[in-house]
């Protein structure tokens, strides 16, 4: 197989391994799609995904083949532009780029300039006619490959360039002429061999193949390691490698540099939306350390911007701009994220890809673009993840609300977020695992921010567009995000902050929008979302396609309504122990719990019953029409026991028992393994009295409905933690005893069912039997993943994240179902129970419910609901939609 693919010029691009990102990454993929539509594409080769899998495995090593193909690669891009690599007359510079499968924005290495050295400086000096923007690439080059591939801290470089102009008098750096780069450059090189202990690389073929080694390695740098885990990307697909001519954006006022999207990423807009800058490299504009130019005039007048326009600056390369991006879009059908290049009023394009939106973008995208003739329905589906409308469920600020503005920045990522403020990622990482919700405040991100930038509600720097890091990684991650405030400058020693003539320190409330870049002091009142317009649209749409029923996680008549609203089709979980631990009953629990016998128990629920009773009848008019499971008792007695000497003076003061008596009582019901110990149903079996009341609360809230609202709901009674068809038995007959008894007495009969939870490997393994007894089962796969891997749930933390990062589960198996292992059990259950009973119920309802992945897997096996907590309703509507698709 090849390891090398050359595009552009009169290269092949016939081979479809060329086209596949999987083999060539996604830069690769595309930068060869464009070549071969014809697009101005600069001609350059890419080193596959394979070859950077190769040689981390094998030890750092490069192999003979990849050498030999590398050389013929780079032969042809020397043929295509007429210049040859380390020639001093006429030396062909090349840029070398990271490019994995999917787009891992900044997380990997890039180096530009590359072929330079004190010999070929002088051949671009002459070759360019301008010998100050030779020695500019060079000091760039330096310090750009110090950085990244021989490791040397770039603020070394930035020192000595800020001492430079200072010594000078100069404010900006196009204020250093040839003669002042050039004795720059010979401080660089100092510096390097200071830091390094041996000279910088004056060899061009050195040069290229330590850029390649910094590439291969940033795969597995740490927060390349960390944006893998956050978004799922397995650590074994490696990056392919993009090395291309370079093309100049800094050769004077007729070149030019800028990023680009064919739809605004953020509203989702059918307009051109970018970023420029004159006389400058790609690198400006994205790392935000100079404040780049609107491209179209229409933007720049509505911000009230001065620089001028793309459009008006350069119309001609505007105008071919255009046109490519309306080419592009209908190519891929798809918006598109560009980078481009002008030199000497020639454009080149450097990269296209499918550009990261925002979730409300994405569903104005995908309504449109059907609308469009674009793209079917169904593909309109398909292009929503369902876990960006996670981001459109939550709250956004009350526009009646007062605002303390203290100033605007760009509205870089929307959303709402207040929170106190940090000023580095490390300590929004702590304090968020503290509880504390916080607000990033930095000068700009980089990638070393990422972990911070999860952590925060909210990221607000000082620098940078639209398109900075910060923007383009909040816009990914669903963060509000206000980029570019200049207002803001930071103190990081003192961790104080002063934003215009306001002082503010770590620790202080702020409030961001990140629709309108409004920075506000102090928490501004927040109101739920409108679900109506293209999400409405789209959620009918999946409805339409989805054959699995979508029910909610819920036990308050709040979370039921929000459940409701956002399309939730019945209750597939009400964990009825929430009750139990309210504060005005748990002392009913302990007494039941701590009751000598069956007599004393039974004056603690007595006192319980009315208050379940009330409990259900309010969820029952909330889900009216609407099936609702109910899951008996689950939870060991352990976890209600009493710890603290007031709750057992308070018992003894309530039960007349003495606190040594109750201390030695709740001693005796301490368990070792509470979670294998006296729970679920092994409660209902010991302790028959609890379930009997929560039954009898349960039927008589359900007559009590059907006879105030005309309409009777369905309750659907779970018992949990079963392992053997008997003690469904014994259960079952004890709740038909209490439902006949009930009937009798309010004199009417509502129908229900009774069912159980598969939980545990025996009942996945036993549900033929199981079956025989149950109406319905429903997958409990957070025990089921707990028994089966013999994981704890609650202890788990501590080696999961490793055991992620190391590959050894793909994803956390609590948050993504264990297809493979678990997934094994629930195909069983499904496929067993039905052999004895054909038409029985069948759903889930662990946490797995609401991940989408999972979603995919329930609807393979044939279940007929999925149950998820009510913010992930409709995620679980669009994910059942694209799995049935
Ligand atoms: C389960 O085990 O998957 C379940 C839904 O029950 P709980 O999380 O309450 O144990
Ligand atoms: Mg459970």
């Amino acid at each position: 197989v090849q390891t090398v693919y050359s595009f552009g010029g009169n290269a092949d691009h016939s081979d479809p391994r060329q086209k596949d990102k999987i083999v060539t990454g996604g830069k690769g993929a595309n930068l060869a799609e464009m070549a071969s539509i014809g697009l101005p594409v600069p001609p350059g080769f890419t080193i596959t995904t394979e070859e950077s899998v190769r040689y981390l495995n094998e030890g750092a090593d490069f192999s003979d083949t990849l050498r030999a193909d590398v050389a013929k690669a780079l032969e042809h891009i020397e043929q295509t532009v007429g210049k040859s690599f380390g020639s001093k007359d006429d030396p062909l510079l090349v840029s070398v780029r990271s490019g994995a499968r999917v787009s891992m924005p900044g997380m990997m290495d890039t180096v530009l300039n590359l072929g330079l050295n004190d010999e070929t400086v002088g051949g671009l000096a002459t070759t360019s006619g301008d010998a100050r923007f030779a020695w500019d690439s060079y000091r760039r080059f330096i310090q750009m490959y110090s950085d990244v591939v021989l490791g040397i801290d770039h603020g070394l470089f930035e020192e000595a360039l800020e001492i430079a102009k200072e010594d000078n008098g100069f404010y900006a750096d196009t204020d250093m002429s040839a003669e002042d780069w050039q004795s720059l450059v010979a401080q660089y090189k100092t510096t390097v061999e200071e830091e390094l202990g041996k000279p910088f690389p004056q060899d061009v073929q050195e040069q290229l193949w330590g850029a390649i080694a910094a590439v291969f390695d940033s795969w597995d740098a740490d927060r390349a390691k960390t944006y893998r885990r956050l978004n799922d990307i397995p650590a074994d697909w490696g990056t392919a490698v993009n090395v291309q001519a370079m093309v100049f954006g800094n050769m004077g006022d007729t070149s030019a540099t800028g990023v680009a999207f064919t739809r605004d990423p953020s509203t989702g807009e059918k307009a051109y939306y970018g970023e420029w800058l004159v006389n400058a490299q790609g690198e400006d504009v994205v790392a935000g350390i100079r404040t780049p130019q609107y491209l179209t005039q229409r933007r720049r007048e509505a911000a009230g911007a001065s620089a001028p326009s793309m459009e008006e600056a350069m119309p001609e390369a505007f105008a071919e701009l255009a046109e490519t991006f309306d080419l592009l879009e209908r190519h891929y059908r798809d918006m598109q994220d560009i980078e481009f290049t002008v030199e000497r009023g020639k454009l080149w394009m450097l990269q296209t890809r499918s550009g990261k939106r925002t979730a409300n973008a994405a569903l104005k995208m995908a309504v449109d673009m059907e609308g469009e003739g674009l793209i079917d329905r169904k593909e309109a589906i398909l292009r929503v993840d369902p876990m960006a409308l996670d981001q459109l469920l939550h709250p956004t600020l009350d526009p009646d609300a007062t605002r303390d503005v203290v100033t605007k920045g760009l509205p870089a990522s929307p959303g709402a977020a207040s929170g106190k403020i940090v000023l580095d990622a490390d300590t929004a990482e702590q304090w968020a695992q503290l509880g504390e919700r916080v607000i990033l405040v930095r000068v700009e991100t980089s990638p070393e921010d990422i972990h911070g930038m999860h952590a925060a509600k909210g990221i607000l720097t000082a620098r940078g567009g639209m398109t900075s890091h910060a923007a383009v990684v909040a816009r990914g991650m669903g963060r509000p995000c206000v980029s570019g405030a200049s207002a803001v400058s930071i103190d990081r020693e003192a961790r104080t902050l002063r934003i215009g003539s306001r002082e503010m320190k770590e620790g202080d409330t702020l409030t961001l929008d990140g629709a309108t870049g409004e920075v506000m002091a102090g928490v501004v009142v927040t109101i739920e979302p409108e679900l109506a317009g293209d999400f409405g649209v789209l959620m009918e749409w999946a409805d339409a396609e989805r054959r699995m029923g979508v029910r909610t996680n819920a036990e308050t008549p709040a979370d039921c309504r929000m459940a409701r609203q956002f399309g939730a089709e019945g209750i597939g979980l009400c964990r009825t122990e929430h009750m139990f631990f309210d504060a005005g009953r748990i002392r009913s629990v302990r007494q039941m719990i701590l009751a000598e016998d069956e007599a004393g128990r039974q004056g603690a629920l007595d006192a319980l019953l009315p208050e379940q009773r009330a409990d259900f009848a309010a969820i029952f008019k909330e889900m009216s029409g609407l099936p609702c499971t109910i899951r008996l008792l689950d939870p060991p007695l352990h976890e209600f026991l009493p710890t603290q000497d007031a709750d057992f003076a308070d018992l003894a003061d309530a039960t007349g028992l003495g606190v040594d008596h109750l201390k030695r009582r709740a001693a005796e019901l301490h368990e070792f393994n509470p979670m294998l110990g006296h729970r679920g149903c092994r409660l209902g079996i010991t302790y028959p009295e609890i379930y009997a009341m929560q039954s009898r609360a349960i039927f008589e809230a359900a007559c009590d409905v059907a006879a105030e609202s005309g309409e009777a709901p369905v309750p659907e009674i779970m018992v949990p933690l079963v392992a053997t068809r008997r003690e469904l038995a014994i259960l079952k007959e004890q709740i038909d005893t209490v439902a006949e008894a009930v009937f009798g007495e309010k004199g009417r009969r509502i129908d229900y069912l009774v069912g159980t939870m598969i939980e545990l490997p025996r009942a996945a393994l036993m549900a033929n039997e199981i079956a025989h007894e149950a109406r319905f089962f429903s997958f409990g796969t957070n025990d089921l993943t707990q028994t089966t891997l013999g994981v704890s749930r609650d202890d788990a933390a501590r080696f999961l994240a490793p055991y992620v990062e190391r590959g050894i589960f793909a994803r956390d198996p609590f948050v993504s179902l264990d297809i493979e292992g678990v997934g094994q059990l629930v195909r069983m259950g499904v496929e067993r129970g039905r052999q004895t009973r054909a038409d029985l119920k069948l759903g889930i309802c662990g946490e797995h419910g609401g991940d989408p992945a999972s979603i995919a897997f329930c609807e393979e096996v044939g279940l007929d609901y999925v149950s998820a907590s009510p913010y992930r309703v409709p995620i679980a509507r669009l994910a059942a939609a694209q799995a049935a698709l």
